[in-house]
């Protein structure tokens, strides 16, 4: 079976370009000239020059022996904390402003939920000097501060969306409309593996150089390059693309992927889209959406901003209905315990987003021989307030 994307832009059943015809020639002219822009050496070398001197890159495959310990494998983590501005997050906003540059774009615009996406393209902005709108819901901007302090900081306009539940999606409405209004001088970036093809393919292959290291530290410290298990939590799913990218054919290796249950997988209050698993079409690309009879997208819930999205890239909907990924949907309280754990057990304090992957260890059955990998998306700075919100919370509790 293949799992990457055919030439249509699909993944199975899911993918796709569904757009108002106005961005037609936007879509198309990106989708005919970024695998060639991509393979491009010089394009490359800036790509991986960047990679290593500004992001930090090779993160650090670390042997976490407590942890190992206490769920009776050997696991690592891939250290995507370990990053500029904190998370994966800047590996695609690094790629996609060096293939804006090449296509002649001028204005970069982005939507953001908890910030992070609109911190790493402000980054990059301000990095390559471009002008940059980041489109956030006012509800989103209330309670993330310090990313928009941070965003107007590094030069960045962050217009605040009125429309909706005043979240992420709504942002990305926003973006979309204004990329109708400016097809011409404007790229935008799409912070997740979401969106109209190519975006999904796209953003899968910037990631990707999470599975290309994995595979070369695996086998420096393992002696083989494939683990047993990839673990990591979905969003939108990218740095879950990444994760599994360079393992998607190779049958040894079991994938097992994390969302977001909220409340609990019925509660209705869940970000577990592929759990609930209904077909639909959300901003260009045919996947499963959370949604109610009348085909309205329903609200998602999760504590953590960066899993609170109403859809799932469309490789993560085909690796679902293939049986090739597990999908485990991991709760709020899950998510938050197992940060701790970490943290106690590692002295690493990681995203209330990677903690979704965390959750998922005390779901697995693992052999003490077999090798796990999972990666941690992002370093929880971010989330104090959560965290401590809830810790306090426990604990007067009694639990
Ligand atoms: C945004 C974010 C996610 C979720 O996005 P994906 O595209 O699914 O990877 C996960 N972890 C962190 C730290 C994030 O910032």
């Amino acid at each position: 079976m293949d799992y990457n994307v055919n030439s249509e832009g699909y993944y199975g059943e899911f993918g796709g370009a569904y757009i108002p015809e106005i961005l037609y020639g936007n879509v198309k002219n990106l989708r005919e000239r970024y695998l060639e822009i991509m393979a491009d050496p010089e394009f490359r070398a800036e790509f991986d020059n960047l990679l290593r001197d500004y992001v930090g890159r090779p993160t650090p495959l670390y042997y976490a022996s407590r942890l190992s310990v206490k769920y009776g494998a050997h696991i690592y983590l891939k250290r995507e904390d370990l990053n500029h501005t904190g998370a994966h997050k800047i590996n695609n906003t690094i790629g996609q402003i060096l293939l804006a540059r090449r296509m002649g774009k001028s204005r970069i615009i982005a939507e953001t939920g908890a910030g992070q996406h609109g911190v790493a393209t402000a980054t990059v902005c301000a990095l390559k000097g471009m002008e940059c709108i980041v489109y956030m819901g006012e509800t989103d901007i209330a309670r993330q501060r310090l990313n928009v302090q941070k965003m107007e900081m590094l030069g960045a306009e962050v217009r605040p969306v009125t429309s909706g539940n005043k979240t992420l999606k709504d942002a990305t409405n926003e973006a979309i409309r204004d990329w109708c209004c400016n097809p011409s001088d404007t790229h935008y970036i799409i912070g997740s593996t979401v969106g109209p093809h190519p975006y999904p393919d796209m953003v899968a292959r910037f990631q990707s150089v999470i599975s290309a290291e994995i595979k070369k530290q695996l086998m420096r410290q393992e002696g083989r390059e494939y683990p047993d298990y990839l673990m990591a939590c979905v969003g939108g799913g990218s740095n879950c693309a990444g994760t599994f990218y360079h393992y998607l054919d190779d049958m040894r290796v079991k994938l097992v992927a994390s969302e977001a249950a909220g409340l609990g997988v019925d509660s209705g209050e869940t970000a577990a889209t592929i759990h609930l698993g209904k077909r639909g079409i959300i901003h260009g690309s045919r996947t499963f959406v959370m949604q109610d009879e009348d085909g309205q997208i329903t609200e998602p819930y999760s504590v953590s901003a960066g899993l609170d999205y109403p859809g799932i890239g469309p490789m993560h909907a085909n690796l679902a209905v293939t049986g090739r990924t597990r999908v485990v949907a991991v709760t709020d309280e899950e998510a938050l315990d197992a940060a701790m754990e970490l943290t106690r057990l590692e002295g690493i304090i990681p995203a209330i987003e990677s903690a979704h992957a965390l959750g998922a260890l005390g779901k697995m059955e693992f052999h003490p021989e077999e090798v796990v990998v999972l990666t941690l998306s992002g370093r929880g700075d971010k989330d104090m307030e959560t965290f401590v919100e809830y810790f306090n919370k426990t604990r007067q509790s009694g639990s």
